[in-house]
């Protein structure tokens, strides 16, 4: 076995495992492979071991693995800052975009969303600690973008997602993962179809899980260190 399907079995064991202790249900939690910087080779390896969904962070890198691993049966996850001038290309080839954070944005992809394919569907990037160094709007501007997203055609919104500031212990973000939890709730009371909170990555996902996260994106626990290079930190915004 190889050591990228034998972190995948571990990841998993780990998620049942804080599924357990936190009462969630095996299957409430969403495991989303990180596989920025990585290449196709660790991807299909991945999917080998019974991975479908995978997050990627920069579009030029994330198409050109998307086309060659056209045949597998992937879900593609945009979790990465969007430039407007790359919207279209986030439209036609992901089924979830992660990282929605301003209206402009929103009807961009609701407007280039090919008809044929399936709504795109859209999470609101949360700035939750008001973080100068991430994107995301304040909780305070949530139900303003939703209400856009969910007039727009060919998108649906599904939920939120947040990166909270990094902390020295992990555990300092339980705060922040409880407050979208909050958030989130208030969210799905207002509309049916969202299902979804996409929180906490390889050092603090147990906390994420603990506040209700129904998606975890996880990278360096499944594919190990991203090597950095100038032109791409690997590291989120
Ligand atoms: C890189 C990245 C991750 C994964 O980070 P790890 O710490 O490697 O698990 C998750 N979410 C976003 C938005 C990222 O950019």
């Amino acid at each position: 076995m190889n050591s990228i399907a034998e972190r995948i079995k571990e990841v998993r064991n780990e998620i049942a495992r804080v599924c357990e202790q936190y009462q969630r249900k095996q299957n409430s939690v969403k495991l989303i492979a990180v596989s920025k910087t990585k290449p196709a080779a660790d991807i299909a390896s991945a999917y080998h071991a019974g991975q479908r969904d995978f997050g990627e962070n920069y579009v030029q890198e994330a198409i050109a693995k998307i086309m060659q691993l056209s045949e597998y049966d992937i879900t593609w996850h945009f979790i990465g800052p969007i430039q407007s001038n790359k919207t279209r290309d986030i439209a036609e080839h992901f089924a979830w975009v992660h990282s929605v954070d301003r209206a402009k944005i929103a009807r961009r992809l609701a407007q280039q969303r090919p008809a044929e394919m399936p709504p795109l569907n859209v999470l609101i990037q949360v700035n939750i600690d008001d973080d100068q160094a991430k994107s995301g709007v304040a909780p305070e501007e949530v139900a303003e973008l939703a209400a856009v997203i969910n007039d727009l055609p060919q998108i649906q919104l599904r939920g939120l997602m947040t990166i909270p500031a990094v902390q020295s212990e992990p555990s300092a973000s339980a705060s922040s993962f409880a407050a979208m939890q909050r958030l989130f709730l208030e969210l799905q009371s207002q509309y049916k179809q969202v299902d979804t909170l996409s929180m906490g990555m390889s050092a603090d996902w147990p906390y994420a899980v603990a506040a209700g996260a129904t998606m975890i994106r996880i990278g360096t626990a499944v594919f190990g260190a991203r090597v950095n290079t100038p032109k791409n930190t690997g590291d989120p915004a």
